[in-house]
């Protein structure tokens, strides 16, 4: 069989990078869970970020703005449920207002639109349970069901005659004359071979080892798993139209911040933990609860530990090391190591959800 194009991973980068090529080439989807978002498209925030934080000039920037817009135009268009309640970014402490204003010159320099201070009147009247000495607002902040839009994107992917082939793992590409051979194994065992163009690598935590597949093994392109645990506050009394974002101390997340869902439920995370090996466990012990509370209860008004139960976790695929400061997205054709037409997406981490669409559009013009 001879594909245009093979896609690595059904994620919710995959599949949108499906949708956004499949109008115009063959689309091979090859994922090795039974269905479509198995691993870090359903464990995150499912939050519509705005850019605020990440620096001018980067990927992250880009395309979180831009994703920004058109997933919000796609939510519109295709019925997918989402809701844009915006976020506030408060300080709690006095010595962290510095701080909060450094986030949001940044987030002006980046050309993020819709963000303004707020004064005592407004958090009391839209984020009663806050407790907050400054805070701002980013109106263009929001949240999705992630698994509607994946499944709309599978769903026009396929009508624009895309295959998927799900319990399909990829475990060898060979380069050969107009393209490259793809070698799947199947969950039951077989063994099969598919030709392909061109062969986009969208494997999230192990997008770089399929990289190391085609001989690409850098130090600098190994990923780092950091996780992310969620804990759930089991009460209705805390009352926040908004999402709410502590001024972060941290240099790899954005500290533990107080998530709303769509319907209405109230979590507190994610942490930061990174891990040191590649094994992937989603287990939320019950011990971290003191941790969250603590964090909670800085800012949250009448917050108490028994409110909070495990929720569930995801992990951070990130180029970034413990020990070092910011790290953009990779994506890229590989026509300099003589792999034209492989196209790797390494370190997709936050904010790879709200970026998907500009993502698809930046790898297409990596294609065409
Ligand atoms: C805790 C946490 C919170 C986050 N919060 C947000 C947020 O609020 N907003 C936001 O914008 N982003 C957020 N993110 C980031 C976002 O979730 C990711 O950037 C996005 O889901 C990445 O999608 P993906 O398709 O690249 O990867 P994945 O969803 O991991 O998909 C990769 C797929 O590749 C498949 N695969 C891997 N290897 C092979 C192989 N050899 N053969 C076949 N298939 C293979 C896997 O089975 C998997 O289905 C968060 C991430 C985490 C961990």
């Amino acid at each position: 069989m001879f594909a245009d194009i093979v896609i690595i991973g059904a994620g919710v980068v995959g599949l949108a990078i499906a949708k956004e090529l499949s109008s115009n080439f063959f689309c091979v989807v090859l994922d090795k869970h039974p269905s479509f978002g198995w691993e870090t498209s359903s464990r995150n925030s499912e939050v519509l970020h705005s850019g605020l934080y990440y620096p001018k000039n980067s990927l992250k920037t880009e395309l979180c703005i831009e994703g920004n817009r058109l997933i919000y135009e796609f939510a519109e268009k295709y019925k997918v449920p989402h809701q844009k309640i915006g976020k506030l970014v408060i300080a709690i402490r006095n010595e962290q207002e510095e701080k909060l204003h450094s986030i949001f010159e940044n987030a002006r320099e980046n050309g993020v639109q819709e963000i303004e201070f707020v004064n005592d009147k407004y958090l009391k009247e839209f984020a009663p349970c806050i407790n907050s000495q400054c805070a701002f607002l980013s109106k263009n902040t929001g949240i999705i069901d992630t698994h509607s839009f994946m499944k709309c994107l599978e769903a026009l992917a396929i009508d624009n005659g895309t295959l998927f082939s799900y319990n399909s793992e990829v475990i060898g590409i060979e380069k050969i004359n107009n393209g490259f051979e793809v070698l799947i194994k199947s969950n039951e065992g077989d063994i099969f071979s598919l030709k392909s163009a061109i062969v986009i690598n969208s494997a999230g935590l192990q997008s770089d080892e399929v990289a190391n597949i085609v001989g690409i093994n850098d130090n600098d392109l190994q990923l780092n798993y950091c996780k992310g645990h969620y804990f759930k506050i089991n009460s209705s009394k805390f009352e926040t139209k908004h999402l709410v974002y502590p001024v972060s101390d941290s240099a790899y997340g954005l500290g533990i911040h107080l998530t709303k869902d769509l319907n209405g439920g109230l979590k507190l995370g994610p942490d930061t933990l990174f891990l040191n090996s590649r094994q992937i466990d989603y287990d939320v012990p019950n011990h971290l609860a003191e941790k969250f509370y603590n964090s909670g209860k800085s800012y949250i008004e009448g917050l108490t530990i028994d409110l909070l139960s495990p929720d569930y976790a995801g992990i951070r695929p990130k180029l970034q090391k413990p020990d070092e400061q910011f790290r953009d997205f990779y994506i890229k054709n590989e026509t300099e190591r003589n792999l034209e037409g492989f196209i790797n997406l390494i370190g997709i981490e936050s904010p790879g959800l709200t970026a998907s669409l500009a993502i698809a559009k930046y790898v297409k013009k990596l294609v065409i």
